[in-house]
């Protein structure tokens, strides 16, 4: 499998010896400016790692253009650093960050992707409209293409979004939630996305799919969420590994490793 997004190096996981052993290919996602070295580590040394840099909606309000755009110049010779994000809006707790903040980061974020010529991995909860309007305001932006990872939209959402962005590669990642019962209606979402646009993600350590929800994620539970999108997908495992494998090497432009 090739697992679109995950945070590995999150203490939680780094510590457990079966998840360094049992981990996959895939993108460790540079989530808060403190950990990029971490993250960025991580995939300087195993060989099927990928890396990205972000700064995630969660610490919007200690966002340092300067700071974030330095790391990046810095670290562009970097071979496994394939992507800007995740970066984007989360409105589901009253504590995080103030909504002007959380835009002013995402909309960065959005202009370092277009200037290092790099794909943009977009995190996006509770806060349908607002993504879709800065996405839309900046569509001359993302030709280098975006991904809704950890996608929880409806599939007039999905349909809504790629006419709006026609032209530009957007792709969808769906991870652990696809399994939960309340999230059901997000097989209608995976089968309104063309095929060749959809991801697989575990985003360890978080949304652990069905049977091992409330657990710590790891890499190897990925398994439980291609089992639920082959069937709604009308395909085998086997061929849902390959599909999303290809997509996301389409998607982060990755060459090596076929
Ligand atoms: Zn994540």
């Amino acid at each position: 499998m090739f697992d679109s997004h995950f945070h590995t190096t999150d203490p939680r996981l780094i510590s457990l010896p079966e998840v360094v052993a049992g981990s996959n290919h895939g993108v460790e996602i540079g989530a808060d400016f403190e950990s990029l070295p971490a993250v960025f580590e991580y995939a300087r040394e195993h060989e099927h790692i990928y890396c990205t840099a972000g700064v995630h909606p969660e610490y919007a309000d200690t966002y340092s253009a300067n700071d974030f755009e330095h790391y990046v110049v810095e670290n562009l010779h970097e071979p496994k650093f394939v992507a800007i994000g995740e970066c984007g809006l989360d409105y589901h707790r009253d504590d995080l960050p103030s909504r002007e903040q959380q835009i002013r980061a995402f909309e960065h974020q959005i202009y370092m992707a277009d200037r290092y010529k790099k794909p943009l991995v977009v995190h996006s909860r509770d806060a349908w409209d607002d993504t879709a309007k800065v996405l839309i305001a900046n569509r001359s932006k993302l030709k280098h293409g975006v991904l809704i990872h950890c996608m929880s939209y409806t599939a007039e959402q999905a349909q809504y979004l790629m006419a709006r962005l026609a032209g530009i590669d957007v792709y969808f990642a769906f991870g652990g939630h696809i399994t939960y019962p309340s999230k059901s209606y997000l097989h209608d979402t995976m089968r309104a996305i063309p095929l060749n646009r959809i991801l697989i993600e575990t985003d360890a350590p978080y949304l652990a799919p069905v049977p091992k929800r409330g657990e710590i994620n790891k890499p190897q539970y990925i398994q439980y969420t291609a089992e639920t999108m082959a069937r709604v997908l009308g395909k085998t495992p086997a061929e849902i590994e390959t599909l999303t494998a290809n997509n996301a090497y389409q998607f982060y432009k990755i060459k090596a490793a076929r």
